[in-house]
């Protein structure tokens, strides 16, 4: 079966073909790093964390980027005397990272600052105007806008006509043709901090939003990608602006528009006035970081999700039931592992065997269907416990593999790092680990059992247990 997504601009599923078979692309909308995150910032990263493992499954690989907007109104904003712009950025950036990596969602590729690609922000905004669709306002203040007039297909991706969209909410629109134009280019402004400000051929200031996105995707991924993610939320103007954009400098951009459903409280949308706005930070305090993923995984990422109390406890016994019958069948396999050793001493220990059940990648090629899919683990550790209640351990064996495989790629296998842990000596490690492991899988690909074997064996005597699994060789210390 096909993997097939719902596309928004086309507003229906649709099969998914990379351009690169071997190297799927996707740009996911990152934080603007005002403050810190909020339990719904989780739930959009982690849709994205999902579809980019299971990419992983079925591509080889998946370049994936996840920006930072690090200069916007908003930090300007928040901004303090004690605290300047770049430095509350940077430390609402790692506040993001902290929640991101406490749920186990991975690191992309590449996390780019917006404020380390001006130069090509720029000149975008150069190659609209000399196609007509910018223009540098006519009042001298340095603004550059977008003419969405001159656009047609301004609009394609939410199906709306210019006349009945809102007017840009640009503060003090200096110079605007159309109250929908937007700004690329934002001159300086006398209150502003001077290192907020970079020159340009239209006067000094800094970037647009929109502008920014899409100058670093076509940066990082070229000028047609595969997968352009975000939050609905985004769909308007955000989305809207970057499309029509990049498709008016005359690049494909993306081919395939995916977004994630909001996150409510208690059937309320988040608000500080409420007394209902959830921190991620409160919210991993409070409970095990893989039952915050799980409760997050739990409902479709198109779905709006309401967490409640008992978000939390069902997350925890789901997880709970998962869990123990992954220890439980560990032992009766470890009894079957010895028997088969013990029977010709000669024989390597049966190699792992990836096995991801039919229902279950069917599942997840439906537009990324993880309630489905986690039915079908639920599934087998049913059927694996009453294999261990009947004695049948070969059936029970055989439900372990499936469920290690299945909780393997949804990223709930194992307690992600805790957040702000040892980053450098772990990632010292994970480097060192990991360079082993690809020389053991050359070793092996070569054929040279000798190298192989000795590379395992040195990883072994260092106290580290490595794991082949359907997503790659994992490792963790030998506990
Ligand atoms: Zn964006």
């Amino acid at each position: 079966m096909t993997l097939r997504l719902y596309d928004t601009r086309a507003q229906q599923l649709r099969d998914f073909v990379p351009l690169d078979s071997e190297n799927v692309t996707m740009y996911v909308c990152g934080p603007t790093v005002q403050s810190g995150p909020h339990i719904g910032h989780v739930r959009a990263a982690l849709s994205f964390d999902l579809l980019r493992r299971w990419l992983t499954h079925r591509f080889s690989r998946v370049t994936f980027v996840r920006n930072v907007t690090d200069i916007d109104d908003k930090v300007l904003l928040n901004a303090t005397d004690a605290e300047p712009w770049w430095a509350l950025a940077y430390r609402m950036e790692q506040q993001f990272t902290a929640a991101y990596a406490g749920v186990g969602i991975l690191a992309p590729t590449y996390e780019p600052r917006a404020t380390a690609s001006i130069p090509q922000m720029q000149e975008l905004i150069q190659t609209l105007i000399e196609r007509g669709h910018a223009y540098p306002a006519p009042d001298g203040s340095g603004d550059v806008y977008f003419d969405v007039r001159s656009w047609p297909e301004y609009g394609a991706l939410t199906h709306q006509s210019v006349d009945a969209m809102e007017a840009a909410e640009d503060a003090d629109p200096r110079g605007k043709r159309n109250p929908q134009d937007f700004a690329l280019w934002k001159g300086s402004k006398p209150d502003e901090p001077a290192d907020a400000i970079w020159a340009s051929p239209w006067g000094a200031g800094r970037p647009g939003w929109h502008i920014e996105c899409s100058a670093m995707a076509r940066r990082y991924l070229g000028s047609e990608f595969d997968i352009h993610g975000g939050g609905l939320d985004l769909r308007f103007p955000h989305h809207e602006n970057e499309l029509a954009q990049s498709t008016a400098a005359g690049e494909g951009f993306a081919r395939y528009w995916v977004h994630n459903g909001l996150v409510t409280v208690d059937g309320q949308k988040m608000s500080k006035s409420l007394g209902n706005f959830t921190l991620a930070a409160d919210v991993l305090a409070a409970h095990d970081p893989l039952v915050v993923r799980y409760a997050l995984a739990a409902a479709h990422y198109r779905s709006s999700l309401d967490l409640t109390e008992s978000s939390w406890t069902e997350a925890d016994a789901a997880l709970g039931r998962i869990h123990s019958f992954v220890e439980r069948a560990g032992r009766a396999v470890e009894r079957n592992g010895t028997r088969r050793r013990g029977r010709d001493s000669d024989d390597e220990a049966v190699e792992y065997i990836p096995l991801i059940p039919e229902e279950f990648a069917s599942s997840m090629d439906d537009d990324l269907g993880v309630p489905q899919a986690l039915a079908v683990v639920h599934d087998r550790v049913r059927r694996g416990n009453q294999a261990l209640d009947d004695g049948d351990d070969a059936a029970a064996e055989r439900a372990w593999y499936e469920v290690r495989a299945m909780i393997g790629v949804l990223g709930l296998d194992e307690a992600p790092l805790a957040a702000g842990g040892t980053g450098a000596e772990a990632s010292a490690l994970d480097a060192l680990v990991q360079t082993m492991i690809t020389q053991r899988a050359q070793a092996r690909a070569d054929k040279d059992w000798a190298t192989a074997d000795r590379i395992r064996d040195a990883i072994a005597a260092a106290g580290i247990a490595l794991e082949d699994t359907a997503d790659g060789t994992h490792w963790s210390i030998d506990g």
